[in-house]
């Protein structure tokens, strides 16, 4: 699979629906000119010396003044459009030195900085490109299927595997694979990844549906109208640049220095002008201080740690996820499908009087085939594994994390927890109450045309890892641990038994799931972990949410910061000591770094550094203080 996708990237340089004509933003300009920033100073620097050593030392002041206005003029459109967004950034004093040397004929130290400066830049964006490479690899990864109406049944085939004029069953919480329009029924689709737009789209029947976007209402019947080789890449493209755009508050750990760096950095110059009544000292201070190992240091060693991180199978949605990562205190985690594997089997079917298990069984398999929970899919299979006849349900309405109805060959069926029969099914609510269930088991309750049908019981063990993974969790620092499930108090209680939680909160609707994590906030950052439909509002609301990608809902990817792309929970620790090493990097560099610039600027304010001097001794500071973000990159695997 991995091939095909590689085909369909370089045969279409952009998924179709993306192919929307459009100015391309400030940084995207900044990408494609960054090289040549780099290499006018470069040049002009060299061509410059060169003059002198022919002869015509007289034109190099000139050249390296050239040299360096591209790269001012560029730096000052960026400042221009941060100071608009409200930004106030340390570039101001890359702007001010390179444009103080310019007025005050320091061309030389002109030159350097602006080549120190867009040097700077482009390591950065060589290491934003490394940590996008390694997502992109990763993603091309997740397996895709669809469910295929074909000869009055459902199946489930690979992507590449449809074809325009399938017809598709597209289930709550699943991304349209392919582009096509309404077939049946009535679609809500959020198509916030593709437009921004934040309130659900309805669609009815015939009407277009782009891929990419995610079904948050019922299951509808979609009708192909392209192939999948351009919507899987489409995916990629939308989930990476979901991230890149939030990676713009990337330097947020550095703001807190930047403006008091920016203080300091003002009143030194300003002094030591003051003090001798030369601005050169100013301008020396000023090229001491440029670009600062803030500039630097901070996005490298962040950036470099996402890219870590996806190495070991977590994509990490920007930089302030990463930083979230570092200082999380408490970690709410769902059950099912989360702490669980998720790969329920089934231990015991109890029909009513007159109804076959396997009759039980086939219906409610028939309806679940709908439903993208985790229980839904064991059942599905479990009937599969038994050849049983699975019939395409209609009229399908889910509530997530409940159960969900809808009519199968004319039978009106609720399948879900006992509770949510319970309230729908009152004849149901006795027979479903007074049944023992083994202790720990889910219990799956089905009724059919108003009267209980039976009880199918489930055992959903948890993950190997699990007990493992809450360890160097909290070695890791993790103070409070809680676990918040949607199944009944004696299963959640049960299954945790032996793992080390603080608090074990059952029978929670998705929005008791947020309030558990408001709650847990006054520990600290929050990091909320689950897999769900129902997870989704819970992921939103903590400071860092994580979801299981790779089998989890597709809307609780969306709705997370950081997304699992393989099914195990010990990439969690791994991913927390990426990000806590990749922090600690960022901030001893920028401690030592700014340390080395201040005992430099008070150097150059006593007279002791020309401005082309501080330029060079501030070159040194910044290579070293860069060498070492990089370590986060390069560094020994996470254990
Ligand atoms: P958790 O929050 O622990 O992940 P959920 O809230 O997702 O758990 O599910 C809890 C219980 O709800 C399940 O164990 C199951 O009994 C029931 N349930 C939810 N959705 C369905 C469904 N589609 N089919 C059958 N049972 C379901
Ligand atoms: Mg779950």
């Amino acid at each position: 699979m991995p091939s095909v996708e590689k085909a369909s990237l370089s045969a279409s340089p952009r998924p179709r629906f993306l192919r929307v004509p459009r100015i391309p933003s400030l940084q995207e300009l900044h990408k494609l000119i960054r090289p040549i920033l780099v290499m006018l100073p470069a040049m002009g620097l060299i061509l410059g010396f060169g003059m002198g050593i022919v002869g015509g030392g007289q034109w190099a002041g000139t050249i390296w003044a050239a040299a360096t206005v591209p790269v001012l003029s560029a730096l000052l459109i960026e400042i221009v459009a941060s100071l608009r967004r409200g930004d106030v950034g340390l570039d101001i004093v890359a702007a001010l030195s390179m444009a103080g040397a310019l007025v005050f004929g320091e061309h030389l130290a002109a030159v350097v900085v602006a080549l120190m400066y867009a040097g700077g830049q482009y390591l950065e964006s060589f290491a934003e490109r490394r940590a996008n490479r390694e997502m992109t690899a990763l993603l091309a990864r997740v397996p895709g299927t669809a469910l295929r109406h074909r000869d009055g049944r459902l199946e489930e085939v690979p992507l590449d595997a449809v074809v325009p004029e399938d017809r598709l069953l597209v289930r709550q919480g699943d991304v349209v694979p392919v582009d096509g329009f309404v077939a049946a029924g009535m679609a809500v689709l959020d198509q916030s990844a593709l437009t921004g737009e934040s309130v659900p789209a309805q669609k009815k029947a015939g009407e277009p549906v782009m891929s990419g976007v995610t079904n948050v209402g019922d299951a509808f019947d979609l009708s192909a109208t392209h192939s999948a080789a351009e919507s899987t890449y489409a995916g990629i493209v939308r989930l990476i640049e979901a991230a890149q755009a939030s990676k713009a508050p990337m330097t947020r750990l550095a703001d807190r220095f930047a403006m008091a760096f920016l203080a300091l950095t003002v009143v030194l110059a300003g002094g030591a002008w003051l003090w001798s009544g030369d601005p050169i000292r100013a301008l020396a201070v000023l090229v001491v201080a440029t670009p600062c190992p803030l500039i630097l240091a901070v996005p490298v060693a962040i950036v470099s740690g996402v890219s870590r991180a996806a190495k070991a199978g977590v994509l990490v949605k920007g930089g302030k996820a990463m930083e979230t990562l570092a200082r999380v205190k408490a970690l709410v985690i769902d059950k099912t499908g989360t702490l669980t594997h998720g790969q329920a089997r089934i231990v015991e079917i109890r029909p009513v009087v007159g109804l076959s298990p396997e009759g039980l069984l086939q219906l409610a398999a028939s309806l679940e085939q709908a439903s993208k929970h985790v229980i839904a899919r064991a059942l599905v299979s479990e009937a599969q594994a038994m050849a049983l006849d699975l019939l395409p349900p209609i009229a399908v309405a889910e509530v997530p994390g409940e159960g969900l109805e809808g009519i199968v060959d004319g039978r009106r069926v609720v399948v879900g927890g006992v509770r949510f029969l319970s309230q729908r099914v009152p004849n149901a609510a006795r027979a479903v109450a007074d049944g023992h269930y083994p202790v720990g088991s889910v219990v799956v309750a089905v009724a059919v045309d108003g009267e209980p049908a039976g009880l199918l019981i489930l055992a959903d063990p948890l993950r190997s890892e699990a007990a493992r993974v809450i360890d160097s969790l909290r070695r890791l620092g993790i103070a409070r641990i809680t676990l918040a499930s949607g199944d009944r108090r004696d299963v959640a209680e049960a299954v945790t038994v032996g793992l080390h939680l603080d608090a074990v909160h059952a029978e929670l609707t998705p929005d008791r799931k947020i309030a558990i994590v408001q709650e847990e906030k006054r520990h600290g950052p929050v990091m909320m972990v689950g897999d769900g439909v129902n997870d989704a509002p819970a992921l939103a609301a903590a400071d860092l949410g994580v979801a299981l990608g790779a089998k989890g809902a597709a809307a609780s990817a969306e709705a997370a910061d950081i997304v699992l792309l393989v099914d195990r929970l010990d990439k969690i620790p791994v991913a927390v000591q990426a990000a806590r090493r990749s922090r600690r990097i960022a901030l001893q560099s920028v401690y030592a770094g700014i340390g080395l610039s201040v005992v430099g600027m008070v150097v150059a304010g006593l007279g002791y550094l020309t401005p082309v001097q501080g330029a060079l001794i501030q070159e040194a500071i910044d290579v070293a203080v860069i060498l070492n973000a990089l370590r986060a990159l390069w560094g020994p695997e996470p254990s």
